[in-house]
């Protein structure tokens, strides 16, 4: 149990979209492990479609955003039901950072939209199935989520729990605050490498998903429980598993740093730490841009 039994939340900024049938998919096992691995937890999605080679059909079901949760009432829905723990955390994190980015960035939060979908949907990036990973298109601000990606993770050695989908969640977010921030753009997948940028923004986004996890309980308004011990080690390591090094073993192949994109799970472990442990936009500087405050 993550989430308060009683603290209630309606409206907001999730959607449910897709269910799009009839996707063009990259061949095989291997080329959809191959699309989930590159674009997982945030890759860059200006090439999903490209990957896909496709288009959605036209069935498109998509629902407003904040209507398509009728029976996620309270928090113990959440505790209950993957859509309702994802709607929910788009709260808490919505919440959170409403009050830390101004503080410590001078910037004025503005929420992102929260999509799940199941079976394909269009994007501002391009066409995106469940083979594709939760992933960030900073065009349309939407964050975009299969729930079946979550059964996924098992397989990198992730745990599907609670705290683990939500860090997710809030690390798709982090990218969120990187484009309010401006810095997302200096990710560049095409140059990647343990010293990339692209590794820089990525361990960033963890950083950003720990420091809403150090404010998420804590509060009166807090919507969560205060998180456990087993909670924080059910994060960490599926922090771990999406670590390059990790998905280059759990793949077969080599682990060659001068690929990654998103760091080894060592790294990615440290980042959501370095977060989680200050609550400090400023200890997930790895871009070196002084441009912080603590609060
Ligand atoms: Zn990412």
């Amino acid at each position: 149990m993550t989430f308060r039994d009683d603290v209630t939340r309606s409206g907001g900024n999730a959607r449910k979209g897709g269910g799009g049938k009839g996707m063009a998919m990259g061949g095989g096992i291997g080329g959809l492990l191959l699309v989930g691995l590159f674009i997982l937890l945030g890759g860059d999605p200006g090439q999903v479609d490209d990957l896909l080679g496709g288009s959605t059909d036209q069935s498109q079901v998509e629902s407003a955003p904040g209507s398509g949760f009728t029976e996620c009432k309270t928090g113990a829905d959440a505790n209950a039901n993957d859509d309702c723990r994802l709607y929910y955390t788009s709260f808490s994190v919505n919440e959170t950072w409403a009050s830390i980015l101004p503080a410590q960035a001078n910037i004025q939060y503005v929420e992102p939209t929260l999509t799940i979908f199941e079976g394909g949907t269009n994007t501002g990036c391009g066409a995106a199935s469940s083979a594709t990973g939760p992933f960030y298109c900073p065009s349309d601000q939407n964050a975009y989520f299969d729930t079946s990606f979550f059964q996924q993770m098992e397989q990198f050695g992730g745990e599907n729990a609670p705290l683990a989908q939500m860090y997710i969640v809030a690390h798709e977010y982090g990218h969120h605050i990187q484009n309010l921030e401006g810095t997302l753009g200096l990710s560049d997948y095409n140059n990647p490498g343990e010293d990339s940028n692209a590794v820089k923004i990525e361990l960033q986004a963890d950083c950003y998903a720990g420091v809403w996890a150090s404010y998420a309980d804590k509060g009166e308004n807090a919507m969560l429980e205060p998180i456990s011990d087993a909670q924080l080690d059910d994060a960490l390591t599926t922090a771990a598993a999406v670590g390059d090094d990790n998905i280059q073993k759990q793949s077969g192949g080599e682990v060659n740093p001068e690929s990654w994109t998103h760091g080894s799970s060592e790294q990615r472990k440290a980042s959501f730490l370095d977060g989680y442990n200050t609550g400090q936009m400023s200890s997930c500087d790895y871009l070196g841009r002084n441009a912080y405050q603590n609060s």
